[in-house]
Formats: structure tokens, sequence, C-alpha cells
């Protein structure tokens, strides 16, 4: 069959799980014949065996079953890099880069030293670093898995040497070190709202009950890894407005502000040790 027809009928097949069909469509065609979305473009008028048309529409089928295109391909566009991604580790949502484009305004290009608490992929630490090619960091999580990916992804963007991770829950940890920013972007999705997440781990996503249940810790250890002057920026959901901007009174942090996304919501909260 020509890859057009391949396309167009993948396309009508995956209307009903993406807004992109199509465009999903052309790269899980690239993806299965590890070539570029362009070479699909460019090679609409040529033919596919039957080998290959099957197993394309077995990842059609996959993806209608809502699996995440970026878990079938492994990876995800993230600050304009390219970091591996598996079920180990939350996809990164575009939202999260008005946090690390944040981090770099306040950093100014100076050689901040900065700890990414549950750092899942690496995506926030390793495009900070990547954009600051001063600063230095520390990613921590408590998955092993993530760290594996984390640290992968370090070493793919050429950031093994300014990049450190661990495998921590962080209440425990401590290297000593304080630190110029501490960035995170917790679990936050409340037990009950977990179905509408089903592929990804639940350890990046479970924030209990209220959604909140990590924030209290999170947010005194923070204050702890602080140096300073030093600031901490966490993404929440905006539901948590209130008691979110409570904990960082109680912990004594100045110049608490928040940060909207791109549909006008409140998802960060910064706070100035
Ligand atoms: N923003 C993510 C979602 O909506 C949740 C991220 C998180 O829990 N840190 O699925």
């Amino acid at each position: 069959m020509k890859i057009a027809r391949l396309i167009y009928d993948a396309k009508e097949e995956l209307k009903e799980v993406s807004d992109t069909p199509y465009l999903e469509a052309e790269l899980l065609l690239a993806f299965l014949l590890h070539k570029s979305k362009e070479y699909v473009i460019a090679n609409l008028d040529n033919a596919l065996s039957p080998e290959l048309s099957e197993k394309f529409f077995s990842l059609v089928e996959l993806r209608k079953e809502r699996y995440p295109l970026n878990y079938i391909t492994g990876e995800k566009e993230f600050m304009g890099l390219k970091f591996f991604v598996n079920p180990s580790v939350l996809i990164p949502r575009p939202e999260t880069e008005i946090l690390v484009e944040k981090a770099l305004e306040i950093s100014h290009g100076s050689p901040v030293k900065i700890i990414d608490i549950g750092t899942g992929s690496g995506c926030i630490l390793l495009s900070f670093l990547h954009y600051n090619s001063l600063a230095q960091g520390v990613g921590i999580d408590i998955s092993e898995k993530a760290i594996e990916v984390a640290r992968k992804n370090a070493e793919a963007l050429g950031l093994s040497e300014r990049s450190v991770f661990f495998v921590s829950d962080f209440r425990y940890f401590d290297s000593g070190e304080r630190f110029d920013m501490v960035l995170s972007n917790p679990p936050y999705v409340r037990t009950d709202e977990l179905k509408n997440v089903p592929f990804e781990p639940t350890l990046a996503l479970n924030g209990g009950q209220s959604g909140y249940e990590l924030y209290p810790e999170l947010i005194e250890k923070a204050y702890g890894l602080l140096k300073d002057n030093g600031t901490a920026i966490v993404e929440i959901d905006y539901r948590f407005q209130k008691e979110i901007k409570e904990l960082f009174l109680k912990n004594k942090y100045r110049e608490i502000s928040f940060i909207k996304d791109l549909s006008n919501r409140v998802r960060f909260v910064k706070g100035v040790k």
C-alpha cells in the first residue's frame, strides 16, 4: 500500500483520540521506519510492504487505545530538546516549560546551583542546564527507573559533567550543599482523578486524596535546601493556590507570587528565602 494511503487511513482511525491525527500518523510511521517525519512526507508515493503496513496498523491500534504516542516513539520534545521517555517517567508537559523559562530568567546566565526534586526524565534540570551553560545541578527522584532515564538524557544532551542524579526520597535528601534554586513538578493529581492519566506512573502523579499531600514537606524541605536569597519554584494545580500560599507563608518565604500557564491559569508558585 502507498504511504499516502496508509497515513490517510491511520488519520481516520486516530481522529477519535487525537487533535492532530495526521501528524501522529506521520510520527508513528517515521518511528516504525527509523526515519524522520520529513522522510515520510517526501515519500508519500512509495509503497510499504504488507508486513510493515501490518506493523504500522498495530501501532495505530495501540494508540487508539490511548496509549501515549511518546511512549510508543520513546521520545518527547521539551524546551526544544529531545528527551527519552518510557512508562517509568511522566511525559513532559509543555506547560512545565514556563517553570524552566522563569528559572532561566531569574538566574540570568549566572553560575547557579540548582536542584530538581522529583526529576523524572530530568527534563526540568537538563533543559535549564542546556540554556544556562554556567549552571550546575542535582536531580533527585524516588524512582530508580526514572533516574536511569534522567542519566541517559544527561548523557545524550552532553550534560553529564554539570549534572548529578540520585535515587532519593526528598524528605531524607541532604548532600550538604545549599542551592540557589529549588525547582519541582511534584505529583499533584488527586487519587480519585488518577484514572484520567492511566498510562503514566502513579508515583509521578499521585498527590493523595487532596492532591497536595506532598507539598507541606516539599515546601519546608525546599526552604532548608536553599541558600539565603535563593528561589523555589514549584508546579501546582490551580485549585490548591490558597493552601500552597499558606505553606509558603508558614515557612517564611518572601516575595511569594503565582505564575500562570498559557491558558491563563495559575500553575506555579515562587518564593524567595
Ligand atoms: N500536569 C500533569 C497532568 O495533568 C500532572 C503532573 C504532576 O502530577 N506533576 O497530568
